[in-house]
């Protein structure tokens, strides 16, 4: 779907699928993991993006394919009008420094034998931005800009408390200076009462910095806040895409209804009268995924037509996509 200006990230038809392997002792690939099947989308400088779906849909390995951490089988990566998907990895090296990512498990993403001020340093040390009192001087800034004290550079990973180790996982990110990060679940491993303190800290890193962010989350109601737009996967690929006020108010994709229905509304009286849709079975395996609408075995408005003719993702007005073939309310 089209946005306005240039935009600073833009994904085109991008595939990563892992090839099954069987025999022995020459292996040859039987079959293939269709991770992500075809997915486009484009993100402006400072925006928020959300990517949304169930566990196993492929959002945290569009995240990872983004970034080159998986090397894509099919598609494009362009960063500021740039196609990074042709580039050696020498070549790459300066835009790995502007797009970065923060991890889902604070903990198991720092290093337990480095201390919090090394952790960030790290990344200061790969790129060269710095040594001596001014790499030192470096980390006490990240550690003020993300809400930590100079004392706690010396500190290891352990002695910290989740939130506070998901800022040291956002101070490593800002480190080399990136213009855009991949946030894979940043708050769903963290206790309720501090998820609104790591998002508030998100939004103002992004206000005082200019950051875009692919925000990427398990449920609608966690990126409902810090989203401009949305997109909602299923099966690998966008089924619907739009600005997050039109996504709740007008959802058109039978996938997103479902997911609305089960975000928690704070209103005991509405929240007590509303229908939920629960949808029947599990998201069927990448590898064999359904003929035609990959949503097809699971969705209640499935028709003849949803069976023979996979949907594309088409813009239904107002820089809104939905890939069905019977979008709701259209
Ligand atoms: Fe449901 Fe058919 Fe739309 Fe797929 S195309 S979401 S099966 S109505």
């Amino acid at each position: 779907m089209t946005t306005q200006g240039a935009p600073l990230v833009e994904v085109k038809d991008l595939k990563m699928h892992f090839p099954i392997t069987a025999g022995f002792p020459i292996p040859r690939q039987v079959g293939a993991v269709k991770a992500v099947d075809g997915v486009s989308f484009s993100i402006q400088p400072g925006e928020t993006l959300g990517l949304v779906g169930e566990s196993g849909c492929g959002k945290t390995t569009v995240g990872r394919t983004l970034l080159r951490l998986y090397p894509p089988t099919a598609g494009k990566v362009l960063y500021d009008g740039k196609d990074l998907s042709t580039l050696r990895e020498k070549d790459f090296l300066p835009y790995r420094r502007k797009m970065q990512m923060i991890f889902q498990d604070p903990y198991a993403s720092l290093d337990p034998r480095m201390t919090c001020g090394d952790i960030i340093g790290e990344a200061i040390d790969i790129h060269n931005l710095g040594s001596g009192k001014e790499r030192m001087d470096r980390i006490y800034s990240l550690l003020d800009l993300v809400g930590l004290l100079p004392e706690h550079a010396s500190r290891f990973p352990h002695e910290f408390s989740g939130g506070q180790r998901q800022r040291i996982g956002i101070a490593r990110a800002l480190a080399v200076e990136p213009n855009f990060i991949v946030c894979d679940e940043p708050i769903s491993a963290l206790d309720v009462s501090i998820q609104a303190q790591v998002v508030n800290l998100m939004e103002d890193l992004q206000d005082k910095l200019g950051l875009a962010y692919l925000f990427i989350a398990h449920d609608l109601s966690m990126v409902k806040h810090i989203s401009r737009r949305i997109a909602v996967m299923y099966l690998g690929r966008i089924v619907e895409i739009t600005d997050s006020d039109t996504l709740y108010a007008r959802p058109m994709h039978p996938y997103t209804l479902a997911l609305l229905s089960a975000v928690p509304i704070p209103d005991p009286v509405v929240e007590g009268t509303r229908q939920r849709i629960i949808l029947e079975g599990d998201p069927p395996s990448p590898v064999n995924p359904p003929s035609g609408c990959r949503f097809r075995t699971r969705c209640p408005y499935a028709k003849e037509k949803c069976k023979e003719e996979d949907p594309k993702l088409i813009e239904v007005g107002g820089n809104h996509g939905v890939a069905c073939h019977f979008p709701v309310g259209a």
